[in-house]
């Protein structure tokens, strides 16, 4: 039970509470406290938030303090304790709490001990209330009725003071949801705020994880800031280096630079020099056109005086397998020169067997004696017989026309001569490829003088007066359509064959490659007709043309390289079957065209009006190489068996013939176009 308090008691409670509340501090949080933003970008955040609490402040003040009690008049001290307790319920619990606490901090005054009825009623300010006597009812009552309108007086004023106090209660309330609405705006602008301090976070790391990245970048290029001190340490190191070769380029330059005018010096009196040389030059080339003119000519002289139709004879070796001919079967007789004197006579023995063995007697021997331009025993090499017909070549050069032939029976040594021994060998290289380097040589030396030449190359072969080409390709290879012999134009002198590949050649390695396909064209026809090389003439011929620009001068010739069929005649004796008829009709074809090239060359010899050409496809083809200044080499190639010696005979019987002797003073004139 608490006890009874006092109305003075409950004054001084009333009084304590006019004190001025204590301001309590707002609990709202501070706003922006937890924000880690700049201090201008949080104030700008906060400002509304602080204007309105500071707007709050008062209201906060109201809020959070004491309702006020109202203001309590001094109440006459006669006021009865009783009626504490009644006002302290109906000013409600924070009342009296409030009141008792300020009561704790005060000295309890001593216990007022209860009247007596009819008692002297209490004196206020601490004087003991005179205590009426037992009889004074009638005091007494007066007191009572004095404290009882003291107790209605302040059941009015509590009265109004509770009516006040649920006035500021409800006013409180009021204050309270405005409170709670404005605290929910600020848990929203909170919420917010507290968001754009995530996002501000969000951007702290990410302007770190930048820092970082820039700083990454920060090392790497502080490596290359050494890197580059380095190179510059390099350059600079380099710089000097090249510092030092300049000057002394510089320095050379002017020792140069002293020579280039010694030099400049000596430059203009060695053009001084010079163009006296090349007056002098002029007239050197003047002199050296003439000189050659005059080679030519004199060249031409002596071949003349040689005989524009020379026979050479070429005896073969013996070969390997072969049977060894007698001593003495054939001679070479020295000249009147002595055996230092290249042999031009050939004796060959022949023993009639027929005679002998009839009479019993040894058979009797027939010597044959022959005397040529030239005479190659069996051991002469390829390269003494190409020096006999060097200068044949050079006359092809200076406009004339050279037709070589080789004549002979079969196995006699006709294509080694032309064109070479087997396999390559340079030593045994044949007439034709010698030739044609000592052109393309020569004609070089020439292009000095101002000479340009050209040469075409054409190969055919003419079996049964027929002519077909050995450098066809393609699908003509190897068969070839007949060609025909043509002039080149109505009127035209020059002859051409239709079908025919004229390639022109420059250098060894074309002519070489022809002569390997006219080899390989020669093989094909040979496995369907039997040894057709042999039975056929082979004639190489190169159209040389030549230029001086320089003097307006042209030259043009062909040089021909024949190797001619086998001469061989047929056996009468031989019995005729069909592949006997077959090489009669050959070997007459043959002889026919060899007696007609005999007979042209006689002509020609004997300057005869008629020339009978058109009588053998051969001679028709040949026709430009044979006339005229034309010159000829005619080889006989003879056997060194004596099995063979008859042929031989026939061949150097041949060869005598259209070997006659130059006419003195027959000097003719080069082919000048
Ligand atoms: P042809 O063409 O007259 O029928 P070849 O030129 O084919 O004769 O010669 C027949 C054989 O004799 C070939 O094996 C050839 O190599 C050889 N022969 C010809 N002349 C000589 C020579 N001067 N030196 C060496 N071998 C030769
Ligand atoms: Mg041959």
């Amino acid at each position: 039970m608490e006890p009874q308090r006092s109305p003075l008691l409950e004054v001084r409670g009333n009084v304590e509470l006019k004190r001025p509340l204590v301001k309590a501090p707002s609990r709202l949080p501070l706003p922006g406290t937890r924000f880690k933003r700049g201090p201008d970008r949080m104030e700008a955040a906060l400002e509304p938030e602080k204007k309105r609490t500071r707007g709050l402040d008062t209201v906060t003040k109201i809020a959070t303090s004491h309702p006020r009690p109202p203001a309590l008049t001094v109440r006459p001290q006669t006021q009865s304790q009783t009626t504490a307790p009644k006002v302290a319920k109906k000013t409600g619990p924070r009342c009296s709490t409030a009141i008792g606490t300020v009561l704790k901090n005060q000295k309890p005054g001593p216990a007022v001990p209860a009247q007596k009825p009819g008692a002297a009623p209490p004196v206020l300010g601490g004087k003991k209330p005179t205590k009426r006597p037992a009889w004074d009812l009638k005091g007494q009552l007066c007191d009572l009725s004095a404290e009882l309108k003291c107790c209605r007086e302040r059941t009015q004023t509590l009265n109004q003071e509770n009516q006040q106090l649920q006035d500021q209660l409800k006013e409180a309330q009021q204050q309270a949801r405005a409170l709670g609405a404005e605290c929910r705006t600020l848990e929203g602008e909170l919420a917010r705020v507290q968001a754009q301090a995530e996002q501000g976070q969000q951007e702290l790391g990410n302007l770190r994880a930048h820092v970082l990245e820039l700083e990454e970048q920060l090392g790497t290029q502080q490596g290359l800031v050494q890197e580059l001190q380095k190179e510059q340490v390099g350059l600079q190191e380099e710089r000097r280096g090249l510092a030092a070769q300049l000057e002394e380029q510089e320095r050379r330059l002017q020792a140069s630079e002293a020579a280039l005018s010694g030099s400049q010096a000596e430059v203009a009196s060695l053009r001084q020099e010079a163009a006296t040389q090349a007056t002098l030059l002029v007239e050197q080339g003047e002199r050296l056109h003439g000189l050659e003119m005059e080679r030519r000519r004199l060249h031409n002289q002596l071949q003349e005086l040689k005989g524009n139709i020379r026979v050479f004879c070429r005896v073969r070796p013996v070969l390997p397998g072969e049977p060894t001919p007698s001593p003495g079967f054939l001679l070479f007789p020295s000249g009147p020169g002595g055996p230092s004197d290249p042999p031009t006579r050939l004796s060959i023995s022949r023993t009639d067997e027929r005679r002998g063995t009839l009479s019993g007697t040894p058979a009797p021997t027939t010597r044959h004696d022959f005397s040529f331009d030239r005479v190659f025993p069996p051991g002469s090499g390829q390269d003494q017989v190409f020096e006999e017909i060097a200068m044949l070549v050079q006359s092809a050069l200076d406009g004339y026309p050279v037709c070589i032939f080789a004549y002979g029976q079969t196995g006699s040594g006709k294509t080694f001569t032309m064109e070479g021994g087997p396999g390559g060998d340079p030593q045994v290289e044949g007439l034709i490829p010698r030739a044609l380097r000592h052109l393309f040589s020569v004609a070089q030396e020439l292009g000095g003088q101002g000479w340009t030449y050209s040469f075409v190359a054409s190969y055919v072969e003419i079996y049964n007066e027929t002519v077909r080409d050995l450098l066809a390709t393609g699908t003509r290879k190897g068969q070839g359509s007949e060609c025909e012999i043509r002039r080149a134009g109505p009127g035209s002198e020059e002859l051409t064959v239709t079908n025919a590949r004229y390639v022109p050649v420059s250098c060894e390695k074309e002519v070489e490659a022809l002569l390997q396909l006219a080899h390989q064209n020669r093989a094909v026809a040979r496995t369907s007709q039997n040894e057709r090389s042999s039975r056929s003439h082979s004639v190489f011929q190169l159209q040389i043309s030549g230029e001086h620009a320089g003097r307006g001068l042209q030259c043009a010739a062909p040089l021909s390289l024949v190797d001619l069929a086998g001469s061989e005649r047929l056996d009468p004796g031989l019995a005729l079957g069909p592949g006997e008829r077959e090489r009669l009709r050959e070997t007459q074809a043959i002889n026919s065209s060899l007696s007609t090239l005999g007979l042209v060359i006689m002509a020609l010899s004997n300057k005869e009006s008629h020339v009978p050409y058109r009588n053998s496809k051969l001679t028709y083809l040949l026709q430009n190489s044979l006339g005229g200044s034309a010159k000829m080499l005619m080889f006989v190639n003879i056997s060194p068996l004596e099995e063979n010696v008859s042929e031989s005979l026939n061949s150097l019987r041949f060869a005598s013939k259209v070997q006659l002797p130059p006419s003195p003073g027959a000097v003719r004139t080069p082919g000048w176009l």
